[in-house]
C-alpha cells in the first residue's frame, strides 16, 4: 500500500438483514468514527444484500474512486456468506483452502469438543494472494487484500469481533499509510454531569482537531474520548496529556477514571484504602448494586453484603423499616430510603450503608410518583442522606441509573479524605 497524505476509503456493509432493517448497522457507524479519528476520509458508505453480483459490483464501483474499500459481514460459514467470493472475483483469483486457518478452525472446534464440518471450513479459504487478519474472538478471520496499489479489507459482522479486529489491524495499518503517523487515544470517565453539562463546560476544546476530544454518552456517565496523530508515540502521549490537563481543570472533580476504569472499581480501591466497609439494601435495583460491587475482584476486603428488600415485608423485618413508614408514606419515599441505609448498616455492621427504593416501571407509577422515581440514601455513622432523583428510560435503564448514582454519591464521599 504506497503511502498517502488524504486517504480515501468507502465502506460497504453486506447484508440482506440490514437492508430489511433487521439490524441497524452500528458497524459502519463506529468505524467511520475510528477513520475520522486517524484522519481518513469515508466518501461514500453502502449496504449490499447477501447477493454475489451486487457485492462485487459495489466492491468495483468503491475502487474507482478511492485507495481502498473496507467490507463489514459476510464472512461466516453459511451459504449466503459471500463477501470472500466477491472479494476473488475483483481479483480475479480463485479461493483456495488456507492449511494453517483449517487446522486453527479445527482446533477451536476440537476444543469444545466438536468437530468443524466443510461449512465450517469454508472460513480458512482465501484468495491467494490475500492474507487473513487474526480474529481472536470467532473462528472468521478477516481479509486483506491489495491490488494495484489499492486495498480491500474485510471485517467479520458481529461487533465483538468486529471492533477488536479494526482497533489491531486495519487502524494501525491505515495510520501507517497516511504519513508514517501514530495514533494513540485516552478516554476520561465523568460521573456526577450530563453530556450537555460536560460539553457546554469544555467549550472550544471538543472543536480541537488534534487531538480530538469526542463525547460518548453512557448510561449513568459521560466518556470523553482523547485521540491524537502525531509522528512518534512520545509526541502523541505529550499531545494526549495536554488535553487532559485542559479537560481537568474544567471538569477534574467530575473524572473518576480512564480507559477501562469502572466507578464500582474505584469504589472498591478507595473503600480499601480507607478500610471502610460497605452494605446494600436494595429494592428496585433487585441486587444489580451489590451485583456490580462483587463484579470487582477483591471486594470481599470491603463488602459484607446486600439484602433484597424487594417485599414490605423483608424492608421491615429484614431491615428494619417501620411498618408505620411503609402503611403511610409508602415504600417509595424518603423515610424508607433513609431507614433502608441505615438499617442495613446497622444490621450488617458496615461502616457505609446504602439503600435503594423506586418505580423502575413500565407500570406502577402514579401522578406523584412517576415511573423512575428513585430515592438513595447513603448513611455513614456520622450522617444519612436521601437523594431524590427521576431517572429516564426504560426499566433496565432506571436500574442501571440508580446504582450508578448511589455509587457516585458513595465515590463523592470516599475521595475526600
Ligand atoms: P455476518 O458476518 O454477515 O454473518 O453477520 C453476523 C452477525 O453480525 C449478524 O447477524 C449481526 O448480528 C452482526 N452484524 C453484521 N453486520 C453488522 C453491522 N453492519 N452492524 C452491526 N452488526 C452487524
Ligand atoms: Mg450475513
Amino acid at each position: 500500500m504506497p503511502p498517502c497524505e488524504r486517504m480515501r476509503v468507502e465502506i460497504v456493509s453486506v447484508g440482506t438483514e440490514l437492508l430489511l432493517g433487521q439490524i441497524v448497522d452500528t458497524n459502519a457507524a463506529w468505524l467511520s468514527a475510528r477513520l475520522a479519528e486517524i484522519g481518513v476520509s469515508v466518501y461514500r458508505r453502502v449496504t449490499v444484500g447477501d447477493n454475489l453480483e451486487r457485492l462485487v459490483d459495489a466492491l468495483r464501483d468503491a475502487l474507482r474512486r478511492t485507495e481502498g474499500v473496507i467490507t463489514i459481514g459476510g464472512l461466516g460459514p453459511t451459504e449466503d456468506d459471500l463477501t470472500r467470493e466477491a472479494i476473488a472475483q475483483v481479483l480475479g483469483e480463485p479461493l483456495i483452502t488456507d492449511e494453517a486457518l483449517a487446522e486453527h478452525i479445527r482446533q477451536l472446534f476440537a476444543q469444545r469438543g466438536r468437530e468443524a464440518t466443510p461449512q465450517q471450513l469454508r472460513q480458512a479459504m482465501r484468495p491467494p494472494s490475500a492474507r487473513p487478519i487474526p480474529n481472536p474472538n470467532g473462528t472468521a478471520p478477516g481479509l486483506h487484500a491489495e491490488k494495484n496499489g489499492q486495498f480491500i479489507l474485510a471485517l467479520p459482522g458481529p461487533p465483538n469481533e468486529f471492533q477488536p479486529m479494526v482497533q489491531d489491524y486495519v487502524l494501525p495499518l491505515l495510520a501507517k499509510h497516511t504519513g508514517g503517523q501514530v495514533i494513540r487515544s485516552r478516554v476520561l470517565r465523568l460521573g456526577g454531569i450530563g453530556e450537555s453539562d460536560a460539553e457546554a463546560a469544555l467549550g472550544e476544546l471538543v472543536r480541537s482537531e488534534n487531538p480530538t476530544l469526542a463525547p460518548l454518552a453512557k448510561l449513568g456517565e459521560v466518556h470523553f474520548r482523547i485521540t491524537a496523530r502525531a509522528n512518534s508515540p512520545a509526541e502523541a502521549e505529550t499531545l494526549i496529556a495536554q488535553m487532559e490537563r485542559a479537560v481537568r481543570e474544567r471538569l477534574g472533580r467530575f473524572i473518576y477514571g480512564t480507559d477501562d476504569t469502572t466507578l464500582e472499581q474505584v469504589v472498591v480501591e478507595r473503600l480499601r484504602e480507607r478500610g471502610e466497609s460497605l452494605a446494600v439494601a436494595e429494592s428496585c435495583t433487585g441486587g444489580l448494586l451489590g451485583k456490580r460491587i462483587t463484579d470487582v475482584p477483591g471486594s470481599s476486603e470491603v463488602f459484607l453484603g446486600g439484602i433484597i428488600a424487594y417485599s414490605n415485608a423483608v424492608k421491615h423485618s429484614m431491615v428494619g423499616v417501620p411498618s408505620e413508614v411503609l402503611e403511610t408514606v409508602g415504600a417509595v419515599s424518603e423515610p424508607t430510603a433513609r431507614a433502608l441505609a441505615e438499617g442495613v448498616r446497622q444490621r450488617l455492621g458496615s461502616y457505609w450503608g446504602i439503600g435503594i427504593t423506586g418505580i423502575a416501571g413500565p407500570g406502577g407509577g402514579t401522578p406523584d410518583k412517576p415511573v423512575g422515581l428513585v430515592y438513595i440514601g447513603v448513611s455513614s455513622p456520622h450522617e444519612t442522606t436521601v437523594y431524590r432523583q427521576i431517572f429516564l428510560g426504560d426499566r433496565a435503564a432506571v436500574r442501571w441509573r440508580a446504582t450508578q448514582f448511589a455509587l457516585w454519591q458513595l465515590y463523592e464521599r470516599l475521595r475526600n479524605p
